[in-house]
């Protein structure tokens, strides 16, 4: 299953690690989560990988977590790897929806945050809310001219994606606009304000994050890995970790506020509308 929705391969010291569902934009349900959780596992467990590549196949990096397409799995139970909390299936409510989103959005997203191997994220196209998430926790990330991004999830009533990061790397001012508005960005204003580390032409994409990561990869694999958590450390020191955590209880809010006022956590909105709203 995992091998449908991922693709596995190495490049020299590169783990090629791309998510393979361009029919739906790379719409992440949950067995490419897990697929992308045992790709980056094997990653980690070679020696001869140094660095991870993250890409999504075809126009688009990835519109975000899978709201609607015919192989939405959200009801389905996967081993849980990435917190100590209970299998969300068999539950109701908020106890359900807090039990799913700890373990496949957050757990996953701080738990690939802290591989010990650098991951770079190859963007283009869209990279709109879980989206965005993935491409957060990479620690470099290399975008086509034609990238852009999004959070549009206040669209439906909630104050952010479930990886809160956005303080952090869009500075404050700025995160505020991104959510208030919902708006896209595109590749040159992330890299104006430190989002993305370069700006390149989108057939040129994969050489410079190839030839990004082969320069990274030629450094002391455990000095790297040193220098990643220092960052990382660094990062929770400012308050990263744990304003994450008092946000995710305020995204948790928002999903029961529309759950007990309209009976759908998500407001109404599928994948359908969320595109239509953004255009
Ligand atoms: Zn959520």
């Amino acid at each position: 299953m995992s091998d449908d929705v991922v693709r596995y391969e190495t490049r020299d010291r590169i783990a090629l690690v791309t998510m393979d569902r361009p029919r739906y934009r790379n719409a992440q349900n949950s067995a490419m989560t897990y697929a992308l959780d045992t790709a980056f596992t094997r990653a980690v467990d070679d020696p001869g990988v140094a660095v991870i590549v993250l890409a999504g196949a075809g126009d688009h990096f990835s519109a975000g977590h899978d709201i609607g397409t015919p192989e939405r799995d959200a009801d389905t139970s996967f081993p849980r790897r990435a917190v100590p909390w209970w299998d969300h299936t068999g539950r109701d409510g908020a106890d359900r929806r807090f039990a799913r989103e700890m373990e496949v959005y957050l757990g996953m997203c701080r738990r690939w945050r802290e591989l010990p191997k650098p991951v770079v994220a190859m963007v283009q196209g869209a990279c709109v809310a879980g989206g965005l998430m993935l491409a957060w926790v990479c620690d470099l990330i290399v975008a086509a001219e034609d990238a852009f991004f999004a959070d549009p999830v206040l669209r439906m009533g909630i104050p952010g994606v479930e990886y809160f990061a956005h303080p952090w790397v869009l500075g404050p001012r700025f995160a505020r606009e991104v959510l208030f508005t919902g708006e896209r960005f595109g590749a040159r204003r992330a890299y104006e304000i430190g989002m993305v580390n370069r700006v390149v032409p989108r057939d040129a994409l994969e050489s410079a994050t190839l030839d990004l990561a082969a320069r990274v990869a030629g450094m002391p694999p455990f000095g790297l890995a040193l220098a990643k958590r220092a960052v990382n450390l660094c990062e929770d020191q400012m308050g990263l970790r744990a304003g994450m955590d008092s946000v995710f209880n305020l995204h948790h809010l928002a999903h029961a506020h529309n759950a007990e006022v309209s009976a759908d956590p998500l407001a109404g909105f599928d994948a359908r509308a969320m595109k239509r709203a953004a255009e």
